[in-house]
């Protein structure tokens, strides 16, 4: 029988899983996390601690199927800009295909009913007119909105039903692949306890797919084989996480949940966007172990006042430059020092007039967050807060009080993504049945994508142990950097 590995179980892992459940070959599955029964709730959120414990904790860490298990909003739309570039791999029909059948699968799995937010016609109308006047550029899209109380049950639910239809899946939780080597038609996999280290272990695959996301991405860049794969520079997104009134967003979040508005900055011609809203959530650390950045969810049930979101300046760097994560990862550190260790909170309006923030006791928005207050100026780019404040005066004139001096802002909330590694349209990579999928590949920035992405290596896989054996795979060049 053909072995296959499946390193990481996140929401790229768990959906290649599903297409592979009842294939005839051995899968084994490594994961550095907990089994899914055992992943738990923020303990920020339930209550038990006030801060970020000192390691990263598998509720919020890129490297522990973050976006899964924290909020759970899947993208539905196949766009070329949202999400992911998966619609420059497969195109609109491909892609929206797999997003149909991931939402499928969540909702068939949901312990309650999810609604799909779907603009309408109306909508549609009433936010390109408004858009248009506030000279900003509005991308369609469908969500699924699970909520951080709903996630854990998702999860475990269609992995108990991969589970019952399979019989030949060995599980590796709490497991950490520490190198893939690539042999002649052979991959070594080598892996231990990630807790308690011990004795590493070694056994050989016929197929590997790698799913380790962005938090595994740095271990990729470390293994021997990824020199020999053909990849591009990422890029990343420096920016800050806004925090508001949830009466000042009300009409958009009715109508949209998260409108996907994008603008170009006059003031350094840069592409700034909102991403990742949470009507009536909260701000949340999100640690790293070297730095915390900020990040933001929300609930089905329990809800705050406010609404963040966070607005990103895109950037790519070109030659000598080539490490644009260390670049991000510098701003968020300065921005820690400054904070005595996590992130820094500062008033809209104190930002504008240059000094710092030194209380939030009397302001109009109170904090869902409790971070320093100071002056993000003083470790942020002129060019990516100029462009920021632009962006949220445009905003405002869609949703009027956003950008009152009373609005929040927190730092850092930067995202840096991996290089882009070419694929086939299996995900398959230019070494012969290698597949890297989900954000550790690039070609995807968010659930929705990755776990197309997991559908996609699943489907090429099976054609191959079914049909062609040993079909070296038609490789395509990432051609555009798209946004998330
Ligand atoms: C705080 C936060 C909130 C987010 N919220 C959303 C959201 O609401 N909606 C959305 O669409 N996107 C969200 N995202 C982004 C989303 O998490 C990712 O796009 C998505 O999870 C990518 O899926 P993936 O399978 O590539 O990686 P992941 O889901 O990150 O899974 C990677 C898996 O690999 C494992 N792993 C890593 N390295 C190793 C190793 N060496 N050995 C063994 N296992 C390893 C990890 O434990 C993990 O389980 C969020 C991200 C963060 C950080």
């Amino acid at each position: 029988m053909q072995k296959i590995a499946l390193i990481g179980l996140g929401a790229s892992g768990l959906f290649a899983l599903k297409e592979l459940g009842n294939i005839e070959a051995e899968i084994h599955i490594f994961d550095v996390g907990p089994s899914y029964e055992k992943r738990y709730a923020c303990p920020i959120d339930q209550g038990k601690l006030t801060v970020c414990p000192p390691k990263a904790c598998s509720y919020c860490a890129p490297g522990q199927s973050a976006g899964s298990w924290n909020d759970f909003k899947v993208i539905l739309s196949a766009s070329p800009v949202i999400g992911g570039r998966l619609y420059d791999l497969i195109g609109e029909q491909e892609l929206q295909t797999r997003l149909n059948k991931v939402r499928q699968t969540i909702l068939t799995h949901a312990p309650v009913e999810i609604p799909i937010v779907k603009p309408d016609a109306t909508d549609l109308e009433w936010i390109k007119r408004k858009a248009t006047l506030a000279n900003m550029t509005y991308h369609y899209q469908e969500l699924l909105h699970c909520g951080s109380d709903n996630a854990p049950a998702i999860n475990t639910s269609i992995l108990d039903e991969i589970k019952a239809n399979s019989s030949n899946l060995v599980f590796h939780f709490d497991s950490k692949v520490l190198n893939l080597n690539v042999k002649p038609d052979k991959f070594e996999v080598t892996f231990d306890r990630y807790k308690k280290p011990g004795e590493p272990n070694m056994l050989s695959f016929d197929y590997c797919i790698v799913s380790v996301g962005r938090g595994g991405s740095h271990w990729l860049t470390q293994q021997d084989f990824y020199k020999n794969l053909d990849i591009y520079p990422g890029q990343v997104d420096i920016g800050l996480r806004v925090e508001t009134s949830c009466y000042f967003t009300e009409e958009v979040d009715r109508r949209f949940y998260e409108p996907k508005l994008y603008y170009r900055s006059q003031h350094a011609n840069d592409i700034v966007r909102n991403f990742c809203s949470n009507p009536k959530g909260f701000v949340t650390p999100e640690n790293h172990r070297d730095y915390v950045l900020v990040n933001g969810h929300s609930k089905m049930y329990e809800k705050s006042e406010n609404n963040n979101f966070a607005v990103l300046v895109s950037k790519t760097f070109t030659r000598p430059f080539k490490n644009p994560q260390l670049y991000s990862q510098t701003i968020a550190k300065l921005v820690n020092m400054l904070a005595g260790g996590g992130p820094l909170v500062q008033r809209l309006g104190d930002l504008r007039a240059g000094r710092r923030t030194k209380t939030l006791s009397n302001n109009l928005i109170q904090p869902s967050l409790e971070a320093e207050c100071g002056d993000i100026a003083l470790a942020f780019p002129h060019r990516i807060l100029a462009s920021i404040i632009e962006y949220l005066d445009a905003l405002d004139k869609i949703c009027p009080g956003v950008a009152s001096d009373a609005t929040l802002l927190y730092a850092p909330e930067c995202k840096s993504y991996p290089d882009s590694i070419t694929v086939s349209k299996n995900m398959e990579t230019t070494i012969p049945n290698l597949y890297i999928i989900g954000d550790s590949s690039s070609w995807t920035r968010g659930v929705g994508q990755a776990a197309t992405s997991g559908i996609l290596a699943g489907e090429g896989i099976k054609q191959k142990i079914a049909v062609k054996p040993n079909l070296i795979p038609v490789s395509i060049h990432p051609k555009s950097q798209h946004l998330a």
